[in-house]
């Protein structure tokens, strides 16, 4: 095998055991090239670890056992769904087990026979169950008893095993370059790239693990701020041409609008337009919490901008919020005799077409719409503004991407993640900020509670009676797994439960991200317009929805989510001026899983909770848990590896980006 050696830019049909079929399905995994696969790093770590008695297990933790079935397994057709099931025993108690679509398994499993079964515990109507467990057999359990084995993110056709082997057929024949220049690597104590990028996906053990991470989060951190220093330099006094001259408009709409702007809306407003007013690009981050009333000022600063001959855009992450705030800009502008044009993913080819040639021609004054405002194709006519809203939604190549525009135009970000201002500075370096730090008034604080799963039917009930007054409920289960069809069937499953449980009258709906976007538009539609009166949920609920005759949020297994994100799910209530109500069940009775739902139970301030969730994370403590969901890198988290963090800023603040050609080329 000496004679191809692969280089990062290989394209990953040259590794060997990829052919054209694997390829295609790599590439629905983002993995196109060699270096594509060496950084699709491993979601998590497993290992078999000891086998624990059936007794002794619980609800939420992923164990190994070894038991024999007590009779055979039987399969149940939900939906599209083939669900086999089986009640298992070892000496010291029984346990169900489900695994979903391989039907095969009620054939081949048979009892009398002892297995080793690995998974997750969950508890279902019938009790405790093991979901979809590994089956592992008795050597393979010997051999890689203590091994850390990486999980990946994986598709259809491709498993962890298939990745592991392309990947330790790479290392076979690549020799990979460090581009960080010695003396920072010297400094700060980091590994060559080459061996860090093996370990990430073969460590022997949590030591090797923790220094390759070190390396690779560095290594992502520092490019992404010569990035921001880089955008810096290039956009300080960046003159634009542009006249903002009348804002009689403006005036005109704030005075009608039906509540007053806070003190601090009012004082972000003037940041705004003074800043759109002067000689250079503004370049500036809202910051406010949920519900701190953004979207108004993102309109303001549209209006401005419209009223003085500029066309704008509004950029969101995902099109349910797109079509929202649409909606809400069409009512405004409308009034105005302004056309605000839609432009999504899911639209067709007819309706996009359409909307190209508004924004081309120059009909539409506002453009609103989700990251396809910045394919290729979208023509824009004086554009003079552009917005970004929850902007810590989009991935770290995106903002670089809309920043570049910057340069041509105004730029306003708006983000709800409150974090604090040594880490805004270090990732939002390149911006002025404002912030909306007060609350409009009148906002009546959302009543907390945190129950167990005993709870639920109180809870039901509870959830009963406010349908009855005529208001709505958001009921949130957590993404299981990264395989859509299960995230599906467990949302499905509960809607279905729930179903039975409720009353024949009150009518239920499901969201979850795998849907077509078409049926989600429809499902929110249904929502907002009050048709539907309980929606289950995963998380694709948590950004920016309004709909403030929402007044209850039930959230369940509350414990495996972050406090920020719990805190942003929480936000979709309290919305309006009734009382509203957060129920987080949590299955985890353990005193860290209680005390950090309890900072949630006691405030409802989002700056608060993140400084609590900073203090609140030991080392290594939910480790592999997306916690902020701030700025996605890929692998550093910049909560958790804040001290990484640090050391990527100041390496890079003695960095002289103009001086080095090698330092051009790590940046992204
Ligand atoms: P977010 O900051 O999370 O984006 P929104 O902009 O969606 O919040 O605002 C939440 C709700 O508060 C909306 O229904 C909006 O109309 C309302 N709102 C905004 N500003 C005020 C204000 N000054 N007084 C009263 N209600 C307001
Ligand atoms: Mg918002």
């Amino acid at each position: 095998q000496v004679n191809n050696m692969l280089t990062l830019n290989s394209n990953i049909i040259e590794i060997k055991g990829i052919g054209e079929k694997l390829a295609l399905k790599y590439a629905k995994l983002g993995i196109l090239s060699v270096s594509d696969l060496l950084c699709h790093y491993p979601r998590r770590y497993d290992s078999y670890g000891e086998i624990v008695p059936v007794a002794g297990v619980r609800e939420g933790e992923t164990v190994t056992i070894e038991v024999s079935l007590a009779k055979r397994a039987t399969i149940k057709n939900i939906r599209s769904l083939k669900i086999v099931s089986a009640v298992a025993r070892d000496g010291s108690g029984n346990i169900n087990i489900t695994w979903f679509n391989m039907p095969f398994l009620a054939k081949t499993l048979k009892t009398g026979v002892f297995y080793i079964f690995r998974g997750r515990i969950v508890r279902k109507n019938a009790g405790l169950t093991m979901e979809h467990p590994e089956i592992i057999s008795k050597q393979d359990y010997l051999n890689k008893k203590n091994k850390l084995m990486p999980i990946y993110s994986l598709t259809a056709g491709i498993t962890s095993n298939n990745i592991s082997k392309a990947v330790k057929e790479v290392f076979k024949s690549i020799e990979i370059k460090d581009l960080l220049p010695s003396k920072i690597r010297k400094e700060y104590n980091l590994e060559s790239y080459e061996k860090a990028l093996k370990n990430i996906h073969f460590p022997d053990n949590d030591e090797q693990l923790k220094t390759a991470r070190k390396r690779l989060v560095f290594e992502e951190f520092f490019r992404f701020i010569l990035s921001v220093k880089k955008m810096k330099n290039d956009n300080m006094a960046k003159r634009i041409d542009r006249k903002y001259g009348n804002d009689d408009k403006c005036i005109l709409f704030e005075n009608e609008l039906p509540y007053k702007l806070t003190e601090a809306q009012k004082r972000t407003w003037l940041e705004i337009k003074s800043d759109m007013s002067s000689e250079y690009a503004m370049n500036r981050m809202v910051q406010g919490d949920v519900g701190s009333g953004k979207t108004i000022i993102a309109i303001l600063a549209l209006l401005f901008n419209a009223e003085n001959g500029y066309q704008g855009a509004m950029m969101v992450p995902t099109e349910v919020l797109a079509r929202q705030h649409y909606e809400e800009c069409c009512r405004y502008f409308g009034k105005f005799g302004m056309k605000v044009t839609l432009l999504v993913g899911s639209m067709t080819a007819a309706q996009k077409r359409r909307a190209y040639e508004e924004i081309k021609n120059g009909e539409s004054a506002v453009v609103v719409g989700t990251h396809a405002l910045i394919q290729e194709g979208v023509e824009y006519n004086n554009l003079g503004l552009v917005i970004t809203d929850e902007q810590h939604r989009f991935g770290v190549g995106q903002r670089k991407n809309l920043v570049q525009r910057g340069n041509e135009c105004h730029t306003l970000v708006m983000s709800a993640t409150p974090i604090p201002r040594s880490l805004a500075l270090i990732l939002y370096g390149d911006m002025d900020m404002s912030v909306i730090d007060v609350m409009p008034s009148g906002r009546i604080p959302i009543k907390n509670c945190v129950v167990d799963t005993s709870y639920r039917l109180t809870a039901y009930r509870f959830i009963e009676k406010q349908v009855r007054q005529g208001e709505q409920v958001y009921i949130i289960c957590p993404m299981v797994e990264h395989n859509d069809e299960i995230e599906a069937e467990s949302v499905v499953d509960y809607a279905d439960t729930l179903r039975e449980l409720l009353s024949d009258d009150i009518k239920i709906d499901v969201l979850y991200g795998s849907m077509k976007n078409a049926d989600k538009n429809e499902v929110m539609k249904r929502f907002s317009d009050n048709e539907t009166d309980i929606l289950v949920s995963t998380t694709v609920i948590e950004v920016g929805i309004n709909v403030p005759n929402a007044t209850v949020m039930m959230i369940e297994n509350a414990d495996r989510f972050g406090l920020a994100q719990l805190h942003q799910l929480r936000g979709r209530v309290g919305r309006g001026n009734k009382q509203s109500y957060c129920i987080f069940v949590s299955g985890n009775k353990s005193k860290i899983a209680m005390e950090r739902l309890e900072v949630l139970n006691t405030s409802n301030d989002g700056f608060y909770i993140a400084s609590k969730d900073l203090k609140m994370r030991g080392p290594g403590e939910l480790a592999g848990i997306r916690q902020s969901g701030e700025l996605e890198f890929s692998l550093g988290d910049i909560y958790e590896d804040a001290d990484i963090l640090k050391m990527a800023s100041e390496a890079a603040s003695n960095t002289d980006i103009e001086s080095y050609d090698e330092i051009e080329k790590i940046i992204i």
